[in-house]
């Protein structure tokens, strides 16, 4: 059995891992000494938190970002020894884990640090904390304005370790704006007054490192970038995606014409043709708002998803081309001299590459393809 597909499956996720690794060099590149963490929250952006971890400490990826303490307990228990920070607000039950698996967290709140306060005087433990600021995001952290005072109270209590402080850009997937600016400037306003030098302040996500190297300072979390994508759409000559989706044709029918095709006939045949079978649905990650919609890739000719999407498998229409049983499907990637982006894909059901990529889930192997065809 190969290490990354413990059990056959006709529909999976390829990794190219070369890739992978060109992006994180590119962004290395581009932000120069400052320290690097890796967002690898959601399954590493579905591609996959532990793989995608290891590879990026081999890179030299200074941190691994997370959201939540089960994420940073599966990488823990996989011997990940880097740093990790989880950025989502804490919750009192989950303090003791956090501490014992050694992972840094969000002090968002006064609220918050006392009880944080209250369990390591319980344990007799000390943590590692980054003080959240809130710039302009409105979801998490405190105000610039308690900032200070919330610092003072960390700093009065030995129970705390700062090693950062840090904020979130809510508007800086384009150039030159604005409300970027300013979020930027009332950081480095706040860094000035507690002193550059003790602790970690961070605030650049990828539209930060991308059109924002004011909004470097000391570390940087740029997610999307690093898995391939600009988050405005546009196209970068080194930094290119590296998640594919595959399938293979599972069944292969003649159909008359004017026969309603899947659930409720949304697709009816024009005249005599052949519809494939694959084996991929909305149980696996793949929309239903694909339904009729997205491309798919057989034999490098583009065809569209022929009627609703099932749970587990959808139908495409080919009219008179060939295509058999086994032949591989491009979802998502390149499928010789055509490729089918992410990006299109999101677009055509008004969503991001973001929330496409999370939806993918364990019921679709990955693999990780160590040579990139890129080159
Ligand atoms: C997810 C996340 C990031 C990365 O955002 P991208 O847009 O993917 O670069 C950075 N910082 C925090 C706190 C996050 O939650």
């Amino acid at each position: 059995m190969e290490k990354n597909e413990p059990h056959p499956h006709p529909s999976w996720i390829e990794i190219d891992e070369g890739q992978f690794r060109k992006n994180i060099r590119a962004v290395r590149k581009r932000i120069g000494q400052v320290l690097f963490c890796l967002p690898v929250k959601a399954n590493a952006y579905g591609h996959g938190l532990i793989e995608i971890g290891k590879i990026a400490i081999e890179e030299g990826v200074d941190y691994l970002g997370v959201s939540c303490l089960k994420e940073g307990i599966y990488l823990r228990k996989a011997k990940i020894q880097a740093p990790i920070v989880v950025f989502g607000a804490i919750h009192e039950d989950q303090i003791e884990n956090l501490i014992r698996f050694n992972l840094e967290f969000s002090i968002s709140s006064k609220f918050k640090a006392e009880i944080v306060k209250e369990v390591c005087g319980r344990l007799k433990e000390k943590c590692s904390v980054h003080l959240e600021v809130d710039t302009g995001m409105q979801r998490t952290g405190v105000r610039p304005e308690t900032a200070l005072s919330l610092l003072s109270y960390l700093r009065e209590n030995p129970c705390f370790e700062i090693k950062g402080v840090y904020s979130h850009l809510a508007t800086a997937d384009c150039r030159e704006d604005a409300f970027t600016e300013f979020q930027i400037d009332t950081f480095s306003y706040l860094r000035e007054k507690v002193g550059a030098g003790e602790y970690l302040w961070h605030l650049a996500n990828s539209g930060g490192v991308l059109h924002y190297p004011r909004s470097y300072f000391d570390m940087v979390r740029p997610g999307l970038l690093c898995y391939g994508y600009l988050p405005s759409g546009e196209k970068d000559s080194e930094i290119k995606p590296c998640f594919s989706l595959k399938s293979k044709i599972s069944y292969f029918k003649a159909v008359a014409s004017d026969k309603g095709v899947s659930y409720g006939h949304l697709y009816r045949t024009k005249e005599p043709t052949r519809l494939v079978t694959i084996p991929i649905g909305y149980g696996d990650g793949y929309l239903r708002a694909f339904s009729n919609k997205a491309p798919v890739l057989i034999r490098e000719q583009r065809y569209v998803v022929s009627g609703a999407v099932c749970m587990d498998q959808f139908m495409v229409d080919i009219g008179k081309s060939t295509a058999y049983v086994g032949d591989e499907v491009t979802l998502i990637g390149k499928g010789g001299k055509e490729e089918i982006s992410l990006w299109e894909l999101a677009k055509l059901c008004q969503t991001i590459p973001y929330e496409l990529l999370t939806l993918f889930n364990e019921r679709l192997p990955r693999k990780y393809i160590k040579f990139s065809c890129a080159d």
